[in-house]
C-alpha cells in the first residue's frame, strides 16, 4: 500500500523524533537530561481545570459551532482588544485544535500547486512541511544572527515574487525568541503594501511569555491597511500550560476564516467542547499564573544564558520571549571527540552531547539554522544547571586534532 505523494514530501517533526529518541534511551535505563521539550513544565492552572469539569457536568459535551463557541470567540476578541486595541467581529475569528491545525488549514485553504510561502529562517520546524503538504513551495529566507534572526525589508523584497501567497512571521519566535519591534513591523508593512497579492500569517503563540518592558506588538495593529491580509494565530498551549487541551485560534479576513471553517467542518467538525470551556476560562480568568510562570522562565533564561556563554566554543543571546535558547556551536564544528570522531555539523554535535553526556537538545538545521542547537528552558533549574555542566565538560573534551 503506497502513501500519497503529499505525505512522502514531508517529514515527521524533528522535535517529535527527538522526544521519541529520549523515550527510547530512558527505557534503556539511562538518565537523560531532556532539553528538547516544546511545552511548559507547569500544570494547567486549577481554575482552568475547574471550568472544564464544570463544562462536563453541565453537559457541554456535544459538537459546538464549527468555528468555536461564542464564549470563546468573545474571549479571543476581548484579548485582541485589550492587548492590541484590535476590533474584530465574530466572523473574523475561528477556533481550532491548536494553532498548528489552524495554520495548516489556513495554508490548505489558500495554496495551489507552486504557490510560494516565505518562511524566514530560523523557523518553527512545521512551517515548511505544512506548506509542502498543501502543494506549496516554501521559500526559506535566511535571517542571520547579526540581523537578530529577523526578516529585514531588503530580504523580504528580494524574496517576493508573483507566486508569493504568504509571508510567515513568528514573533516572538521559536527557536530564537526574537520578536519584531513596532518599527521593524512598520518597515516590513511598507514593503507589503506594494504587494497586494501577499498575505501575512503572524504566529504569536509566545506573545505572553515575554521578558521586555514594552508589550509585544502585532502586525495587524501596527498597520491597519493590512487588516484584510493579516491572519493572526495564537492559542492557549504555551501561555496557560495547556498543550494537551489542543485549542488555538486564527483571526483574519472573514472570507479566509469562512474557507477555514468549511475545511474544519469536513475534518474535525469543531474543536473539543470541554477544552473550549477551559480555554475561555484561561483567557478571561485571573492572569497571575502567566505573570508567575514568566518570572520563573525569566530566571531560568538568565541563568542558562550565563552558563552557556561561560562555555568556550558556545555562545547565545538572551531571547526576548518564549522558552528557547538558540546556541551558536560553530566553533565546536570541525573538532574531534575523545573517541576520535570529527564533529561535522550541528547534528553530530547534538548526537555527541546525547551519547557522551546524556543531554538531549535539537540540532539547529532542523530549524533552518545549521551551526546552532536549541535548548528549551521549560524545565527545572536543577536540570538546566546539570545539563549546562555536562555540555561544558563535553566541549572541554573536544580537541582540534584526533587524540593519539
Ligand atoms: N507555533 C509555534 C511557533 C510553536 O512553537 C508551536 C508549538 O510548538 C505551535 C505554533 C503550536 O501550538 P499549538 O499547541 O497551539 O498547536
Amino acid at each position: 500500500m503506497s502513501t500519497a505523494e503529499r505525505v512522502r514530501r514531508i517529514n515527521p517533526s524533528p522535535s517529535t523524533a527527538a522526544a521519541q529518541r529520549v523515550r527510547e534511551l530512558k527505557s534503556q535505563g539511562l538518565t537523560i537530561l531532556d532539553l528538547t521539550v516544546g511545552e511548559p513544565d507547569f500544570d494547567t492552572p486549577d481554575h482552568v481545570k475547574a471550568a472544564a469539569i464544570r463544562a462536563i457536568e453541565a453537559g457541554e459535551t456535544k459538537y459546538t459551532p464549527v468555528n468555536g463557541t461564542p464564549q470563546l470567540r468573545a474571549a479571543i476578541a476581548e484579548k485582541l482588544r485589550g492587548r492590541h486595541g484590535l476590533e474584530r467581529t465574530d466572523a473574523q475569528i475561528t477556533v481550532g485544535g491548536g494553532a498548528k491545525q489552524v495554520i495548516f488549514l489556513a495554508l490548505m485553504a489558500t495554496l495551489d500547486e507552486g504557490d510560494e510561502v516565505i518562511v524566514p529562517a530560523p523557523y518553527w520546524v512545521s512551517y515548511p512541511d505544512m506548506v509542502r503538504a498543501n502543494d506549496g513551495t516554501p521559500v526559506i529566507v535566511d535571517c542571520p544572527e547579526p540581523d537578530g534572526f529577523k526578516l529585514t525589508p531588503q530580504r523580504l523584497s528580494s524574496a517576493l515574487t508573483d507566486r508569493t501567497r504568504w509571508v510567515v512571521l513568528n514573533t516572538p519566535g521559536n527557536p530564537t525568541g526574537a520578536a519584531y519591534t513596532t518599527g521593524e513591523l512598520r518597515a516590513l508593512a511598507q514593503v507589503l503594501l506594494d504587494h497586494p497579492h501577499v498575505r501575512v500569517l503572524t504566529d504569536e503563540i509566545y506573545d505572553e511569555i515575554w521578558y521586555r518592558e514594552e508589550d509585544t506588538t502585532s502586525l495587524a495593529a501596527v498597520e491597519p491597511r493590512l487588516a484584510d491580509r493579516v491572519f493572526l494565530t495564537n492559542g492557549v498551549s504555551k501561555t496557560y500550560a495547556m498543550t494537551g487541551w489542543r485549542i488555538g485560534y486564527g483571526v483574519g479576513p472573514a472570507d479566509l476564516v469562512t474557507a477555514i471553517n468549511t475545511l474544519q467542518s469536513q475534518t474535525s467538525s469543531c474543536p473539543s467542547s470541554v477544552s473550549q470551556a477551559a480555554a475561555a476560562a484561561a483567557l478571561t480568568g485571573p492572569q497571575d499564573f502567566v505573570q508567575d510562570t514568566v518570572r520563573v522562565y525569566r530566571a531560568r533564561r538568565d541563568a542558562t544564558v550565563k552558563l552557556i556563554n561561560d562555555v568556550p566554543r558556545l555562545n547565545c543571546t538572551a531571547p526576548d520571549g518564549g522558552f528557547y535558547l538558540l546556541v551558536n556551536c560553530r566553533d565546536a564544528i570541525g573538532q574531534f571527540t575523545p573517541t576520535g570522531d570529527r564533529i561535522q555539523d550541528d547534528e553530530d554535535f547534538a548526537r555527541y552531547l546525547l551519547d557522551s553526556r546524556q543531554v538531549a537538545v535539537i540540532h539547529g538545521a532542523a530549524y533552518g539554522a545549521p551551526g546552532y542547537f536549541r535548548i528549551s528552558f521549560a524545565t527545572s533549574t536543577d536540570v538546566l544547571t546539570e545539563a549546562c555542566e555536562r555540555i561544558a565538560t563535553a566541549c572541554a573534551d573536544l580537541s582540534a586534532t584526533p587524540s593519539a
